[in-house]
């Protein structure tokens, strides 16, 4: 069947060699195969013209090559970029071996189709060009945070390896963008709730033959699976952690995001030094300040005092604004203060700027675009 064909961008190297092995190719196609679409940006078998015909023909019987449709292609003011995917359903196989989940049909949630968004972020200036791939990891999420566009909606799929990869072979496609440089996991949904998925992209991301990204150019973020976070920091990939703490004490947390009813700040933190224990990682603790939520001065006090039980330094987020929530985003002024508090405990506390907001393709603006509006 048309949709049990592996994804090429979700197979490893040494996996595309047994499966071309089989197809009776010779042992180097699939180095050839790689070469093409990972060097030279071609993702279409046809022309792929040092291939015999009837090997490119037995590839495109074989493996989905591109499964995602961009939809919509919008370009901010700063030079940010944001792509909405619609993906075919149901998702392609998995990888042999690979632990991924297996094939499933995608729900049919509200919206009749899988769509979500990736964001290219330019950085231009003197000491660094960087270009990072925002990427989603799920179709939706299932966390909910009541300030989140991401959520509305819930979750209706994973995404599979293969099409996490391909967001990032797609944003590097785009007109102008050239190589990306770094990933963050800070789309749309809980990266490490697709803890198999997430994790085999990262190993195709990073490999030579594959993205060939550097692992500590690479960011998950997650707002809290404890037992994950350690499953990561046994696997020891060279990526940075990033918890979203978002508030600094239990009770406000779990007024803004639901899942901290089951996971308290302590039990993140105790994962977090074992990441750092087992990694040597510094973890970074995201911090969205939402206009007279979490933004005030006491606020900042009780988050010095949270970051300094582990090695960690925080990244602070100007909350934007989503229409239908109630959040505010807070006054320039209060962020920079929020910043010397903590700076003044002896934390290394940054400012992350916002990229995107004309087209809304800030932090926490993502959202499958054809789910039902907020209420
Ligand atoms: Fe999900 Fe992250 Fe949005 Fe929370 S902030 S709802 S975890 S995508």
């Amino acid at each position: 069947m048309l949709n049990e064909r592996p994804h090429l961008f979700g197979v490893s190297r040494e996996e595309l060699r047994e499966l071309s092995g089989g197809w009776a190719m010779p042992a180097f196609r699939a180095d050839q195969v790689l070469e093409w679409v990972y060097r030279k940006g071609q993702a279409d078998p046809q022309a792929m013209t040092n291939l015999p015909a009837a090997d490119r023909e037995r590839l495109v019987r074989e493996l989905g090559f591109l499964t995602g449709k961009p939809v919509r292609h919008q370009i901010a003011t700063d030079g940010t970029q944001k792509l909405l995917i619609e993906w075919d359903a149901p998702a392609p196989a998995p990888a042999p071996g690979s632990g991924e989940a297996g094939a499933r049909a995608l729900p049919v949630m509200n919206t009749g189709a899988a769509q979500t968004e990736c964001v290219m972020i330019p950085v231009d200036d003197a000491k660094k060009l960087r270009r990072t791939a925002c990427i989603s990891s799920q179709v939706g999420c299932a966390v909910g945070c009541r300030f989140c566009a991401s959520g509305i909606g819930g979750l209706a799929d994973d995404l599979s390896a293969g099409r996490i990869v391909e967001q990032v072979w797609r944003l590097e496609r785009l007109a102008g963008v050239g190589r990306i440089t770094n990933v963050v996991f800070m789309g749309m949904g809980e990266p490490l709730s697709n803890f198999g998925a997430v994790t085999k992209a990262v190993s195709i991301l990073t490999a030579e033959w594959g993205m060939a990204i550097s692992g500590r150019r690479i960011t998950i973020s997650t707002v809290g699976l404890p037992a994950q976070i350690r499953r990561l920091a046994d696997l020891a990939l060279p990526v940075t952690l990033a918890i979203s703490l978002h508030a600094p004490n239990d009770v406000l947390r779990r007024e803004l995001i639901p899942w901290a009813d089951y996971v308290t700040i302590e039990q993140l933190l105790d994962a977090g030094r074992y990441y750092f224990a087992k990694t040597g990682r510094e973890v970074t603790l995201e911090y969205i300040l939402l206009g007279r939520v979490n933004d005030q001065a006491a606020h900042a006090r009780e988050l010095a005092r949270v970051a300094r039980t582990l090695r960690s330094n925080v990244n602070l987020i100007r909350y934007n604004e989503v229409p239908g929530l109630p959040y505010r985003r807070p006054a320039k002024e209060n962020v920079l203060d929020f910043q010397k508090v903590l700076r003044a405990a002896g934390v290394n506390a940054h400012i992350r700027a916002s990229r995107g907001r004309d087209i809304a393709a800030a932090c926490g603006q993502l959202r499958r675009e054809t789910a039902a509006s907020p209420s």
